[in-house]
């Protein structure tokens, strides 16, 4: 590949964060995939099982149960952002730690990671690109997911325009919250987008997921007319946007859409609790239990009735 796409049209290098790459995905689009994590999100969803993909800087991550108590961490902070005593656990005063990586070089045991690494767009893509043997042979590709993609546009647009370039599928995972304009663009650069319909109350969503659900709705219903190709992903949290009246709204709004999008209905779980605790964070729904198979089950004979395709999962 040359070199194309390491500058912004201005020039400019372009670079993006990335705090992940997820290899031999099969749930993030058809066949076999790599999806790449882009950093950042303007959404704060209660359930989010990838809080370390919320703020757009890369982020501290520790782990307790690996912590020797040495206190080399502490003694290799520039900004004197650890506090510790010996004997204890080190305390890291988020607010001043800069995500140096100063005391991940030093800690013996691995505790300590810096989470975003910073790509250019020819980068991501050569890094993608060692696995095409496995895109080619189960017709997969490679998925570009968050945090919120559009939150980096220019470096989400140039990854497309390559990815495309080198003939690779391509998939979008997105909340679809963004400008209009530039939801259809990036779904045109794509070929398929999987769009997250979070909830379909409106009050409820912005409390829930702290951003209005009407431009998300507009932004679905824009990329149907243009017939881009898309799958919905619908997270199921109980108690929160399972109830009847809900379901039978994503039903009615699903199923006069233009071409009639295949539905997945994804089962809450509680996989991301350990990365809240790594990141000094709280996690909002603790005790909150999963859906059970019979109800997701349930929940999806009403999709079927209606005449839309869907799948527990994926
Ligand atoms: S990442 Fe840097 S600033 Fe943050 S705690 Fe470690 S050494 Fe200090
Ligand atoms: S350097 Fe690593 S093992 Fe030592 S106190 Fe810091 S986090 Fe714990």
């Amino acid at each position: 590949m040359g070199n194309e796409g390491a500058k912004g049209p201005g020039g400019e290098a372009t670079t993006g964060i990335v705090f992940d790459l997820k290899r031999y995905a099969i749930h993030d689009g058809p066949g076999i995939r790599t999806t790449a994590f882009l950093k950042g999100c303007p959404l704060d969803c209660l359930w989010c099982h990838n809080p370390e993909g919320k703020d757009p800087p890369p982020v501290l991550s520790f782990v307790e149960a690996r912590c020797l108590s040495c206190g080399a961490c502490a003694a290799a902070c520039p900004e004197g952002a650890i506090d510790f005593s010996p004997g204890g656990l080190p305390k890291t005063d988020r607010e001043v730690c800069t995500a140096c990586g100063a005391c991940v070089k030093v800690c013996p045991t691995g505790a300590r990671e810096i989470i975003g690494r910073r790509y250019t767009p020819r980068e991501l893509i050569e890094e993608l690109l060692r696995d095409r043997p496995f895109f080619e042979a189960s017709g997969g590709g490679v998925t570009f997911s968050g945090g919120e993609p559009l939150a980096q546009a220019e470096f989400l647009r140039q990854c497309l325009i390559l990815a495309r370039r080198q003939g690779l599928h391509t998939a979008l995972d997105t909340s679809g919250y963004a400008q209009k304009d530039l939801v259809l663009e990036m779904g045109r650069l794509s070929d398929l987008v999987l769009y997250d319909l979070k909830d379909m109350d409106e009050g409820r969503h912005l409390k829930n997921t702290g951003v209005p659900l009407a431009p998300i709705l507009k932004n679905l219903l824009a990329l149907a007319e243009a017939g881009i190709p898309l799958w919905i992903r619908i997270p199921v949290i109980p108690g929160i946007n399972d109830g009847p009246e809900t379901i039978r709204a994503y039903v009615n709004f699903l199923s006069r859409l233009p071409r009639k999008p295949p539905v997945f209905l994804l089962p809450y779980h509680a996989i991301g609790k350990e990365k809240y605790r790594r990141l000094g964070l709280p996690y909002r729904l603790d005790g909150l239990k999963p859906p059970s198979r019979a109800r997701m089950e349930e929940l999806a004979q009403v999709f079927s009735k209606a005449g839309l395709e869907v799948h527990i999962g994926g």
